[in-house]
């Protein structure tokens, strides 16, 4: 299997997808096995500033310590969790291990920075994400300063009151909301002023081919203008070269993600990213 491929293509087991099914009942039983175990690990990609280079942020991503196959990316079995039913648990043991690995960080004295949890639109919509967020804040004690959910836009193209409740509710909280993967959803604009919304962050297939394509160095420079105009943050992900980088930085974007600067990384190396 592909490492590091994009997202999306790589699913083991797509609904509609005519695999056997003992295989998929096999999958399953290691899934909730996994459940069962705590099989799971989160590595912490930064997020840097452009204007000074300092670090601004972790965005955490989910693995699967898979028994038979080593660590396992979320790009092949988060659609599967949903599939199963098993996508609350995994999520929920996110939420809460972002932050209480933020606070423990806290806790030893480390220069803080957020943290970004992305959140499915299944879990979005099958979920009390507020009143959970609120409950794990509680738990670990992590301020809601510090913390940051990622949705995509599809979660926003749908449940409009219920949505706007939500996002009202964890904006209420103190939590920041980034939209993930900008411009590649539901492409309605009339949501970035109907949703209260902090972030946009530009999906790496518009970052992937700049500055060679003066398409993508057009859409690029428009997200940027947008958002500002906006009063919202930018954040480039998926930045690989120095030059997709300076072209950002002239841009006037305001954060990085990317293998340029760091792939995620476990919290042993994410924590020497903090010490002071
Ligand atoms: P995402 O939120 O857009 O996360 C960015 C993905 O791009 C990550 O893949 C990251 O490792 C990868 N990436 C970062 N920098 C670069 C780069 O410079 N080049 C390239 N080619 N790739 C880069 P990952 O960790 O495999 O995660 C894939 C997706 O899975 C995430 O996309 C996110 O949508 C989802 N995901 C991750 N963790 C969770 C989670 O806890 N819950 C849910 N619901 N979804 C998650
Ligand atoms: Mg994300
Ligand atoms: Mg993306
Ligand atoms: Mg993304």
């Amino acid at each position: 299997y592909a490492k590091d491929s994009g997202r999306g293509n790589r699913q083991f087991y797509q609904p509609g997808m005519n695999v056997r099914a003992t295989d998929v009942l096999h999958q399953e039983r290691l899934l909730r096995e996994a459940i069962a175990n705590n099989a799971f690990v989160l590595h912490y990609q930064p997020q840097i500033s452009l204007a000074d280079g300092s670090l601004q942020g972790f965005e955490a991503l989910v693995r699967w310590r898979h028994p038979e196959r080593g660590l396992v990316g979320p790009d092949e079995f988060i659609t599967f969790s949903e599939s199963r039913g098993l996508i609350t648990p995994i999520g929920r043991w996110v939420m809460h291990e972002a932050c209480r690995q933020l606070k423990a960080w806290q806790d030893e004295g480390l220069a803080m920075v957020p943290v970004a949890v992305n959140l499915s639109a299944l879990e979005f919509r099958q979920r009390d994400v507020a009143g959970e967020i609120a409950a794990v804040l509680h738990a670990t004690g992590l301020a809601p300063r510090f913390l940051e959910i990622e949705l995509t836009e599809s979660v926003l193209m749908h449940h409009t009151g219920q949505v706007l409740e939500t996002l009202n509710a964890i904006k209420t909280l103190g939590v920041g909301v980034t939209i993930d993967d900008f411009g590649t959803g539901y492409s309605s604009l009339a949501y970035l002023k109907r949703y209260p919304i902090d972030k946009l962050k530009i999906d790496r297939s518009f970052v992937m081919d700049t500055p060679q394509s003066a398409d993508d160095v057009a859409i690029v420079t428009a997200i940027i203008q947008m958002g500002h105009s906006l009063q919202l943050k930018t954040v480039a992900e998926g930045v690989e070269t120095a030059n997709q980088k300076d072209l950002l930085h002239r841009l006037g974007c305001d954060l990085v993600q990317g293998f340029l600067v760091s792939a995620p990384m476990d919290a042993q190396a994410a924590h020497r990213w903090l010490s002071p």
